[in-house]
């Protein structure tokens, strides 16, 4: 049978088998797993690495959370419109025919190519919409005075869809199919062409504004009574 943890936190009450060490300065090495203290506030442009594998573990990044939310909305504004408007027009023997970025996955559909339709709009529609709304939930969650424990569940899970999010990619694909496709019809670049440029840009921007860190500082995502404070810190370090 499991031992039971018990403090003076309330954590034993949801998390009977274990607890966090109430020290927000401890961090473990992503690369290495070493454990190690870091001051929690660097200077805008400094950064923390790990004395055994020289992994940052983590850079100050001045106004954060606005500049990350600024960015995101922008990300926002243009990701509608890269999905609404046109992306290309080709022009042959004076007929006219424009595609979006959702017409051209349908396409491959029609065309027999299922499996990179899907990819396409994985990759190219549903990442980058997850990335961009995890973002601007966990944002404005952490704007919250206490952040609900769904904003940790979401903040986890935006790496996966920063990985899978491939809109630069596509952006790159086009440019060498337009060169192609440029000698055998008139092609017209769409707003969306521009927008998506735009979007490359704005995710890099939002991405290396955001401080995870400061998201996990502000998420109470244990009982309120078990946030660090001088008062119900554990034993071995009100001890000392
Ligand atoms: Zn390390």
């Amino acid at each position: 049978m499991a031992e039971r943890i018990t403090d003076a936190t309330g954590l034993a009450e949801t998390h009977p088998v274990n607890r966090p060490l109430a020290d927000p300065a401890l961090a473990a090495c992503p690369g290495c797993d070493l454990v190690q203290r870091v001051r929690e506030e660097l200077e805008p442009g400094a950064s923390a690495r790990c004395p055994r594998c020289n992994t940052e573990l983590r850079r100050g990044r001045k106004d954060s959370m606005r500049r990350t939310l600024a960015l995101t909305i922008a990300a926002a504004v243009l990701y509608i419109i890269t999905n609404t408007t046109p992306m290309l027009g080709l022009q042959v023997v004076g007929r006219e025919s424009f595609t979006t970025v959702m017409g051209g996955a349908l396409q491959l559909w029609k065309d027999g190519q299922e499996i990179v339709a899907v990819l396409v709009f994985f990759a190219v529609v549903l990442a980058p919409a997850l990335q961009i709304g995890f973002l601007l939930l966990v944002i404005l969650g952490c704007s919250a005075k206490r952040p609900g424990a769904w904003v940790g569940i979401l903040l986890r899970y935006h790496p996966f869809t920063q990985t899978w999010s491939m809109i630069e990619v596509m952006l790159i694909g086009v440019l060498v199919a337009l060169t192609k496709i440029a000698e055998l019809a008139h092609v017209i670049p769409g707003e969306a062409l521009f927008c998506v440029g735009g979007l490359v840009i704005l995710l890099a921007a939002m991405q290396s504004n955001f401080d995870p860190e400061e998201v996990w500082r502000r998420v109470q995502w244990v009982s309120p009574e078990a946030q660090p404070s001088p008062g119900n810190l554990p034993a071995e370090r009100t001890a000392r």
